[in-house]
């Protein structure tokens, strides 16, 4: 996969017709966003665009309406927040393709701004085309929203895995697609940085299930010099070790699998590391017995977070890191009794001095939580997307667009 895409920055704007796609999938209750973090972060490439003198139309989804109209799933209640925002009015339009949409669009003055309804009112926007009739239906879809601009910017990292119609299939319609700034560091951080890693490289994996992270671990035993392997999944490869795990998370279909990455870990001369002892509860509750145990986890126990001594052995690994890439919790720490070890292991990114980056989902979540946010290189917008990037897959709205 390429990573060497052309940006907002490399394309002339002025008086130009822009139509960009954005996640403003924002939570919206009785009309009013309850949280403006992504309109917030789509912010600077916005003010760019405008700056520059182009008009910009913005295409987002909100939720998942199914491909019906939904008012509960309206955009419009973005466009006071983004107004308020950016200083200035922006506009509205009641559909996102249609001949009153793109008249709408086309009398745009340089740096007026307008937002389209919900991408998602119409089941071309995202419809799994099977047959060739509702491929058509989906290209014709895709036809009609390229009408909104002559140049596409993608910076909806988070839907960049989706080949729909405003992520991926409008750029067969417009001359020119680029990444905005968003995008742009994504590409950079998951992207080429995972790719050309700085060495000793670390990849810290955690979260419930190998299965999710089966294909990332596969791909990123390729490229580090040490896996750290916490949270629930840790078990499942415990037990292919042969320790006892309790009641601990375990997918024993998995077993020989776990048993096939460790093996390629020592082929590969890859430390992998699995927490030397573990935070034991006798239920699933914070406020649960708990006691420290090793790698064998008394019957009837399950382990819930890693212990004080895997913390300091993974720290150690962490410090001595020039790349982190993490994904997943150690444990189970949004009950706070069980949220050390996701703690000390973020505390430990955070000061490695490292090129870190954190790989959506969870461990965003406990980044937060953390307050050390800040000391991050980069906290990625998108899990779903995210992850596949790191899985070495290609992202279909990222490869649409123009090579550099
Ligand atoms: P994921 O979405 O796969 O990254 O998994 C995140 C979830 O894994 C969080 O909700 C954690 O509470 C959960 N988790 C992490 N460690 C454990 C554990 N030891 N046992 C059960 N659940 C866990």
């Amino acid at each position: 996969m390429n990573f060497k895409k052309k940006s907002v920055r490399d394309i002339e704007l002025k008086g130009r017709k822009v139509v960009m796609r954005v996640d403003f999938n924002v939570p919206v209750k009785e009309g009013k966003v309850k949280d403006d973090t992504r309109i917030k972060a789509a912010l600077p490439t916005i003010k760019y665009i405008s700056d520059k003198g182009a008009s910009l139309v913005l295409l987002s989804h909100l939720g998942r309406p199914d491909g019906a109209v939904k008012p509960e799933f309206s955009l419009r209640p973005t466009v006071d927040v983004l107004s308020k925002l950016i200083g200035k009015p922006v506009l509205f339009a009641d559909d996102c393709i249609g001949a009153a949409t793109v008249a709408k669009a086309q009398s745009l003055k340089p740096g007026e701004i307008m937002i389209c309804e919900n991408t998602r009112f119409h089941k071309e926007e995202d419809m799994k085309a099977k047959t060739e009739e509702d491929k058509a239906k989906a290209d014709t879809f895709a036809k009609e929203l390229a009408k909104l601009g002559d140049i596409y910017v993608n910076d909806a990292f988070g839907t960049a895995h989706r080949s729909h119609g405003s992520t991926a299939k409008i750029c067969r319609h417009v001359p020119v697609s680029v990444a905005g700034f968003l995008m742009e560091k994504e590409i950079k951080y998951l992207g080429d940085a995972v790719a050309n890693p700085q060495k000793p490289f670390v990849a810290i994996i955690g979260g419930a299930k190998v299965s999710d992270k089966l294909a990332v671990l596969k791909a990123l035993i390729q490229k580090v010099d040490v896996l750290v392997i916490g949270g629930g999944m840790a078990y499942t490869f415990l037990k292919a070790q042969g320790h006892q795990i309790g009641k601990s998370l375990c997918e024993q279909e998995l077993l020989g699998t776990a048993k096939e990455i460790m093996d390629e870990a020592a082929a590969k001369k890859v430390k992998l590391l699995l927490p030397c002892d573990n935070i034991a509860a006798d239920k699933f509750d914070n406020a649960a017995q708990v006691k420290t145990v090793g790698q064998d986890i008394p019957e009837g126990w399950m382990a819930l977070d890693i212990g004080p001594k895997a913390v300091a052995e993974f720290s150690e690994a962490i410090s001595k890191a020039k790349t982190v890439v993490w994904n997943g919790p150690m444990g189970c720490f949004e009950m706070p009794n069980f949220a050390k070890g996701t703690l000390g292991v973020c505390k430990a990114v955070a000061n490695s001095g490292a090129l870190s980056i954190i790989g959506g989902g969870d461990s965003v979540a406990a980044v937060n939580q953390s307050g050390l946010a800040e000391k991050m290189t980069h906290i990625s917008t998108g899990g779903g997307a995210s992850l596949e990037l790191l899985e070495g897959k290609e992202l279909p709205g990222l490869k649409a667009l123009n090579d550099l």
